[in-house]
Order: structure tokens, then C-alpha cells, then sequence
């Protein structure tokens, strides 16, 4: 079973999508990485999800990527006394250290260090920036604010600190106790909310110690700064859009978003843009003309996923939704207009055998109009930085490893086949022959072209490229 896209779909689960019957629905849809909030799942939930897809992937046969997004550092009000108050705009508002209940004039904030980080000057933006406060004055224990933007607040909204570093890692207790669970449980991704610097995935890094691969989720002013810092440290990065757009101006957001994207390909790190992309379709089974616009934006910038989070974790569309973003990109990447816009984001080869072989590889593949570029890979590298190429033809990676097969499940482009490694460069030629053919990527008569580091096994030495022909003799024999 293939795809017909290059850009891959992220989909999280949640109440509507959360029994088997409905996750291979997704997948046939078109979900390569099925996302698993951790906010809202509790450790339990998350095993028998991972079981189903585990279970899924055996019964499609083609590797699922799991995506386990940590909740982060998320900051909460504490309580109010009598219900929901209202603050309006010139009025004092007090955050402080007094565990009770609030009224309109102060409330508890159960987060010492924030008092103490906090600076006169700085913004405090509380559920999702519908109010905005000015802190004014600070003394120990105690932030006084000037309200801004008024509104209504309740028990344990959520607090933004836009302007100010906060003092912890974005590794909160119940984020560690979660990785671990999910390390355990066996999975490919491992996303951080509320990054600030690029400690934070070192942090990270030591917990997962390679088992499994580190996204980091740009969706702080903070982390934007030190994009370049944390992007070295990452494996991949998402635009964090939902939460990117409380602690920045809106505006800003479609700007970054290129950024981001742009930097990522350069370094050829998979990027994912996410949040509130067909957000309409939690309600509605057809998306809205600006929506459909957003992600062919997203597709046409090159990023390597889309993500869907409440229109398929608890919307009342969730295949639709898949389906939908499945057709954008099909369309989208078959538009006169996309190669030459993909084309023009390319960025040159690094100086490495593994990056002139990849670039070597496309413009030869391009050239001749091959089939597909097959990749022999055990660590998924090379498949990587053949991505980062963006050729025309798909990429097919060959690898032994099921753990690099669900890794490149989120990767441009890639459709990787699980099968042992080759024995000798004519078993590589003619297996990577016949997996073209049997998984539709070459027909009999056609040609490929096939990278590989000899000898095979060797991280990083890719060395050699071979064009070769499938011929109708490639149909017989099982492939792997
Ligand atoms: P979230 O992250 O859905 O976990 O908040 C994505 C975002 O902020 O866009
Ligand atoms: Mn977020």
C-alpha cells in the first residue's frame, strides 16, 4: 500500500477516534503518525492505544509512526471563592502566594518562581490571552498588575509569560513520569511543549537516550530566538501554531511559520505545521476555502507533515478529515506551480559523501525521469538527507530496522520497507528492484535509482549509486 503524496499526515487520537475500528480507518485515509496528547490521556489510555496501533500497523503491514506529545510546563491560576469574576481593563489585579480562594482583586498562583521571575513592565496573558495584564509591581510573594484587556476568569485558567524566561525546565514531574511510561510503551517520537532553550532537549535526551527521536515544539517567543540552537539538539520540529499565536501577535505567526519550515529543511529536520488547520471540520464535513488555502501553504512550502488535533481526536469528521488533507496535498503537489516553489526553498549539499551521493541522486533521477530513488538505510540518515533533496520521483527506503521504518513514517517522501539487509551489491540491486515493483513505485521497463553505503550496515558511509532497470521478472519471487 502506498500514498500518493509526498507530504505526510499527522493525526491525533482522542475520544473520537480512540477504538481500532476508527484508527485503521484513519490510517487507510491517509495518518502515517498518530499523535497521543498526553494533556488529556492518562498512562493507561496511552498503552491501549499504542497496542491498537501496533496492532493496525501488523494488520496494513506498512510501519505507523507514535507520537507522544508531553503537556510541558502548562501554568494554571489557582481557585476563586464565589464563581467566575470579571476583571475590567485599568483595574489592579493581584497574583500571589497566598493559598485561598480569589475574587476579582486577586487570585493564587500556585507557581513561586513566576512570582519571583516576573519583572514590572512584562505581560501576563491568562486563558489563551483573552485577558492581558501589565505586571506593575513586585514584592516577595506578590505580582501586582494593571489589567489591559479585560474579561471573565475562573479556576485554573491557563497563565502565559510572553516576555519572561521562566525559571524551570519544560520537563515538569508529571512530563518525566510520562516519557518514561511512553518510552516503555515503545515509541518513535517524543514531543516537548513550552521549549525555551536548547537545555531543554538536552534534558530530554537523556531520558530517551536514542529510543526514541525528540521533536521540539516551537510555540514560544523564547524558543523562536534560539531556533537555530534547538533545532541542532532536535530531531524535528513542529509549528506550534495554537499556542505560538497566544504568546505572539497572530500576525506574526504566518511569518514564523515560513521561517521555521524554511530553517528545518535547510537542516533537514522534518518539520510539522499543526493547529487548527481544518479546524472547522470538528463540526462541519466540508473545510472552509481558507482553511484548504492554509494547509496547501503548508504543502506548498515543503513542509514534510500536516497535523490534525481536535478535527481527529474529537471533532465529528475525523476520516473526513483525514481525507480531506490527503486530497490538498495530492492536488497540490500535482500543481504546475509546486515543483518550482519547492524547488526554489532548496538548500546546497554539506559538504558530506552522504549529501553530494543525495544530490547526485536527484538530479540524476530527475534527469532520466526515474521511478523512484530507493535507499538503502539503517539508521534512516540517508533516507533523511535524500528527503532534504526534495527530489520529483518518491523515495523508497529499505531498511532492516522497524524502529527507522516508523521514525521515516513522518518524513517527506519516504516510504520505507522493512527487509534485511542485502548480502552482496547484486542481492541489494535486484531486491530494491523487485520492493519497487511490488510496492507500485516501478513498473516492469522502468528505471530507479539506488543509493546505498558499502558495506551495508555502516551508518553514515553512503557511497554508492547504481541506476538500474525493473524488469518484468521483478514481479515474481516475495520481495523481502
Ligand atoms: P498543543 O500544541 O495542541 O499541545 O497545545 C500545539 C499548539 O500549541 O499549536
Ligand atoms: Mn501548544
Amino acid at each position: 500500500m502506498r500514498r500518493l503524496r509526498r507530504t505526510k499526515i499527522v493525526a491525533t487520537l482522542g475520544p473520537a477516534s480512540g477504538d481500532r475500528a476508527v484508527i485503521e480507518r484513519l490510517f487507510q485515509a491517509g495518518a502515517d503518525v498518530f499523535r497521543i496528547n498526553m494533556s488529556h490521556t492518562s498512562h493507561d489510555r496511552m498503552r491501549e492505544l499504542i497496542a491498537i496501533l501496533r496492532d493496525v500497523e501488523r494488520a496494513c503491514g506498512r510501519p505507523i509512526g507514535v507520537l507522544v506529545d508531553l503537556q510541558g510546563p502548562k501554568l494554571r491560576l489557582g481557585t476563586f471563592a464565589g464563581g467566575p469574576v470579571m476583571v475590567t481593563r485599568g483595574a489592579s489585579f493581584t497574583l500571589d502566594s497566598q493559598d485561598a480562594p480569589g475574587d476579582a482583586s486577586r487570585v493564587f498562583l500556585p507557581h513561586p518562581e513566576i512570582l519571583e521571575a516576573a519583572q514590572p513592565g512584562q505581560t501576563l496573558l491568562l486563558d489563551d490571552g483573552k485577558v492581558r495584564l501589565m505586571a506593575t509591581e513586585k514584592t516577595p510573594g506578590r505580582l501586582v498588575t494593571r489589567v489591559e484587556v479585560g474579561g471573565r476568569l475562573s479556576d485554573r485558567k491557563g497563565v502565559s509569560l510572553p516576555e519572561t524566561m521562566l525559571p524551570f525546565s519544560a520537563l515538569a514531574p508529571k512530563d518525566r513520569s510520562d516519557l518514561e511510561a511512553a518510552l516503555e510503551a515503545g515509541i518513535d517520537w517524543v514531543a516537548l511543549s513550552f521549549i525555551q532553550r536548547p537545555e531543554d532537549i538536552a534534558e530530554a535526551r537523556k531520558i530517551t537516550r536514542g529510543r526514541a527521536s525528540v521533536m521540539a515544539k516551537i510555540e514560544k517567543p523564547q524558543a523562536v530566538q534560539r531556533l537555530d540552537e534547538i533545532m541542532d539538539l532536535s530531531d524535528a520540529l513542529m509549528v506550534a501554531r495554537g499556542d505560538l499565536g497566544v504568546e505572539l501577535p497572530l500576525e506574526r505567526v504566518p511569518g514564523i511559520q515560513k521561517q521555521i519550515t524554511r530553517a528545518a529543511r535547510r537542516a533537514g529536520k522534518p518539520v510539522v505545521v499543526a493547529t487548527q488547520m481544518l479546524e472547522s471540520m470538528i463540526a462541519s464535513p466540508v473545510p472552509t476555502r481558507a482553511e484548504v488555502s492554509d494547509v496547501a501553504t503548508a504543502i506548498f512550502e515543503g513542509a514534510d507533515a500536516v497535523m490534525l488535533s481536535a478535527e481527529s481526536a474529537a471533532g465529528q469528521y475525523p476520516v473526513e478529515a483525514v481525507t480531506t488533507m490527503d486530497r490538498i496535498a495530492q492536488e497540490v503537489e500535482a500543481d504546475p506551480t509546486y515543483r518550482t516553489i519547492i524547488q526554489g526553498q532548496r538548500a546546497e549539499p554539506e559538504p558530506t559523501g552522504a549529501d553530494a551521493i543525495a544530490a547526485a541522486a536527484r538530479q540524476i533521477a530527475e534527469t532520466l525521469d526515474l521511478s523512484a530513488v530507493i535507499c538503502w538505510t539503517s539508521s534512516g540518515s540517508t533516507a533523511l538527507r535524500m528527503a532534504r533533496e526534495r527530489p520529483e520521483p518518491p523515495i523508497v527506503a529499505i531498511s532492516p530496522s522497524v524502529a527507522t521504518g516508523r521514525k521515516l513514517s513522518l518524513v517527506w517522501g519516504v516510504h520505507c520497507v522493512i527487509g534485511e539487509d542485502a548480502r552482496n551489491q547484486d542481492d541489494m540491486v535486484e531486491r530494491a528492484c523487485r520492493i519497487a515493483f511490488a510496492e507500485g513505485f516501478a513498473k516492469a521497463g522502468r528505471r530507479v535509482i539506488i543509493l546505498a553505503g558499502l558495506p551495508l550496515g555502516t551508518p553514515g558511509a553512503t557511497n554508492m549509486l547504481r541506476i538500474a532497470f525493473v524488469g518484468a521478472d521483478h514481479a515474481d519471487a516475495t520481495p523481502v
